[in-house]
């Protein structure tokens, strides 16, 4: 026998109707194990006494019997440590296949009628396969009688049901969650075939050409193709730079090496850098003065800046620029700010996710949306918060914060406005 694998026949009274179909609704709507569990077992003591009851359930880890679920129900309320004792009926029913019924005696500590212990132990059916006991216990006797062993087989019938429906929730969440990463893998290796084939089409492009033997490239167009090949080489060492930054930061492998360092220093070098790779761009300072220093990794903070500054002029490409760095009362604000088209704002709460761009014109523009989520990891390796305010059509704001060390800065000619 391998109990009861539909719920048992006909019922008596009207009580016990009423119960079990509210039982079976419980089972059919509740979606919270535990919840379910509370509910069935509350009907289930409406149409038969049990004073406690408790779910043994094999282990996925140990294959062994564990408990899942305990309650007191009835007149051993207070005695919860005692739950553990329809144990051997859990395991015996677990074993067997079988409804069983035990007796045990609770010993002399406890006094009177309620030393007599009446488990009646249940096989747990879930999906065709036994995976457990559960057990209800009866304190002082009488012994549990057969249509109340038939109401019981009906509980734990249900009980399967319920922990039948987790399990096919859980298979569920399983696998969508195994197709969404499947569909985010498809989606990350055409992003990076895409961004990878650009440059290096250019580049065999324009060294094809130059290797042409029936033409003879004047001098100043083969210093303008190398040149092309230069930039596009410059763009996929960029592009490898920024995926293997984004995997080491993700997976907490990218160590930061902080000192105290000048941030008004670091905020020049960034505009030199920027200024030197596009002398059109309209770049302003603004400096606070005696700026305290900040414990950083400088390379890394320099690369925080530079994407901020990079995105300005690829998204921004005719506005000014302008950084205002400012003291605050434990950290220093640096603000890039540009009056270029501006960010949708239901675009914000993801700008600063891997692979995130923002779709429409924009995304025209070559990039892979790694850039400010490494911006956003760097900064919060150094404790800092980054975040944007942006203003369709206005401009955008993007800033960061990094904490300061108490030591001020010795040069406190930092104030710049050109
Ligand atoms: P990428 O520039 O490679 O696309 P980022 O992570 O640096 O990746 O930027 C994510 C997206 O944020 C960009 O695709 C762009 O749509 C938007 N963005 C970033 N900076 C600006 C800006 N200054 N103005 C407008 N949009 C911006």
């Amino acid at each position: 026998m391998t109990g009861p694998l539909v719920p048992p026949g006909p019922l008596t009274t009207g009580t016990e109707l009423n119960a079990v179909y509210a039982i079976a609704r419980v089972v059919a709507e509740t979606y919270d194990t535990e919840t379910g569990l509370d509910t069935v077992f509350r009907l289930a003591r409406t149409i038969f006494i049990f004073d406690i009851v408790s779910l043994y359930l094999q282990s996925e880890k140990t294959g062994d019997l564990e408990p899942a679920y305990a309650s007191a129900l009835g007149r051993g309320r207070s005695q919860e440590a005692e739950l553990s004792w329809g144990e051997p009926a859990a395991r015996e029913a677990y074993r067997t296949g079988q409804t069983v019924l035990r007796q045990e005696d609770a010993g002399p500590s406890v006094k009177g009628r309620e030393r007599r212990r009446d488990y009646l132990g249940l096989p747990m059916l879930v999906g065709g396969r036994c995976v457990g006991g559960l057990v209800f216990g009866r304190f002082g006797g009488p012994s549990f009688p057969p249509e109340h062993i038939r109401l019981a087989e009906f509980v734990a019938w249900h009980v399967g049901q319920l922990l039948e429906n987790r399990r096919l929730a859980h298979r569920i969440a399983t696998l969508e969650a195994q197709r969404e990463l499947a569909r985010m893998q498809d989606e990350f290796i055409s992003t990076i075939s895409h961004e990878l084939r650009t440059p290096l089409g250019f580049i065999k492009g324009y060294v094809t050409t130059l290797l042409r033997e029936d033409v003879d490239w004047k001098p100043e167009t083969r210093v303008e193709f190398l040149r092309i090949v230069d930039d596009e080489s410059d763009r996929l060492r960029e592009l490898i730079d920024n995926l293997l930054d984004s995997s080491r930061l993700e997976s907490g492998r990218l160590g930061m090496t902080c000192v105290p360092t000048r941030i008004a220093t670091l905020i020049r070098d960034a505009s030199e850098r920027t200024r030197s790779a596009h002398p059109e761009m309209d770049l302003r300072l603004e400096i606070e003065e005696n700026l305290p220093s900040a414990d950083v990794d400088a390379t890394r903070i320099s690369q925080v800046l530079d994407n901020l500054l990079s995105n300005a002029h690829k998204y921004a490409p005719d506005s000014t620029v302008t950084i205002v760095v400012k003291n605050l009362d434990d950290n220093i604000r640096i603000e890039v700010k540009d009056f270029g088209p501006g960010i949708p704002t239901e675009h914000i709460p993801h700008l600063f996710e891997r692979f995130y761009r923002v779709p429409g014109e924009t995304s025209t523009i070559r990039g892979t949306g790694l850039g400010l989520y490494i911006c956003r990891k760097i900064v919060e390796a150094h404790s800092g918060k980054i975040g944007v305010h942006s203003k369709l059509d206005e401009g955008s704001t993007f800033y960061f914060s990094l904490p300061t060390i108490a030591i001020a800065e010795t040069n406190n000619s930092e104030k710049d406005d050109e």
